[in-house]
């Protein structure tokens, strides 16, 4: 059998598109001597290959061991045969991802804000963040329905995370809203990306029964820079307060100060 890569290259059949995991991170391949076991083998990954949080360059893997790539990404061996790897990193999908909308969820948001902030704490790096709302949208579900929401709501976030870079984060951060991290990034420059994502949704149509709707949505954006406390929350706060003064200022805008 072909070896299971895994890495942040989007053709790892494990695929793990975070900050710290290299794009060719490791591997798992079955070893030669009729056993039916397989090895771990680091490929020489910025941040190591851990079994139990021991770095390893190559290890047979025993049944139910915890394997660690990188920093953040952890996982349970107990893989037999080439489905049960599939069945693996569908699982690890699942976890990170909105059911709806197929972008990463709330929780994935958290973790990979807390890894990006003690990375730009570390190198004196900037990171912002986008939070964005789309304006009146109960009125879409009260209008055309339910399902008529859904399908905006999963329209934009594709639109959303085709407009921007790979490394950027794109998160379905409550019902109708959403969030983007942006790395080695300051405010005005979110503002601009902020601006492009804006007009994209202004121009989004979606075909639902024959009509063609539209939407609006309001952004807010932060960076770390100002920020009174370079933290997690006080960046959420900031954007989120940014965000409510778009909406305030009467929608379909963005502010940035
Ligand atoms: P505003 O411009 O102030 O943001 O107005 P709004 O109507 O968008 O704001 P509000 O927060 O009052 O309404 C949000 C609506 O989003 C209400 C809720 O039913 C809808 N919503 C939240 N999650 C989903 C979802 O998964 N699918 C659909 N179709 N609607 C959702
Ligand atoms: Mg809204
Ligand atoms: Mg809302």
């Amino acid at each position: 059998p072909k070896p299971l890569r895994v890495g942040r290259a989007q053709d790892s059949e494990l695929w793990i598109d975070e900050p710290g995991i290299s794009r060719k991170h490791a591997h798992i391949e079955a070893v030669r001597d009729g056993s039916g076991g397989f090895d771990l083998v680091d490929a020489g990954s910025a941040n190591g290959t851990f079994v139990y949080g021991e770095r390893v360059a190559r290890h047979r893997l025993a049944d139910g061991e915890l394997v660690q790539f990188g920093a953040t990404a952890v996982f349970r061996y107990s893989v037999t045969d080439r489905q049960h790897q599939e069945m693996l990193a569908n699982l690890y999908e699942a976890s990170v991802r909105d059911p709806l909308t197929g972008i990463y969820n709330r929780e994935h948001f958290d973790e990979r804000l807390r890894s990006e902030l003690a990375f730009a704490r570390r190198h004196g790096t900037q990171v912002s963040l986008v939070m964005f709302d789309i304006d009146h949208f109960k009125r879409v579900n009260d209008t055309y329905g339910h399902q008529a929401g859904d399908r905006v709501l999963v329209q934009l976030a594709r639109t959303v995370s085709d407009a921007v870079r790979i490394e950027d984060v794109v998160a379905r951060y409550g019902g109708e809203e959403f969030v983007v991290i942006l790395r080695n990034i300051d405010v005005a420059g979110s503002a601009v990306l902020a601006e492009r994502l804006r007009q994209l949704v202004e121009r989004l149509e979606v075909e639902h029964e024959g009509r063609r709707l539209q939407v609006t949505a309001s952004f807010g954006c932060a960076c770390l820079s100002c920020c009174v406390e370079r933290t997690g929350p006080t960046l959420i706060a900031t954007a989120d307060m940014r965000l409510f003064e778009a909406k305030r200022a009467g929608r379909n805008r963005v502010v940035a100060s």
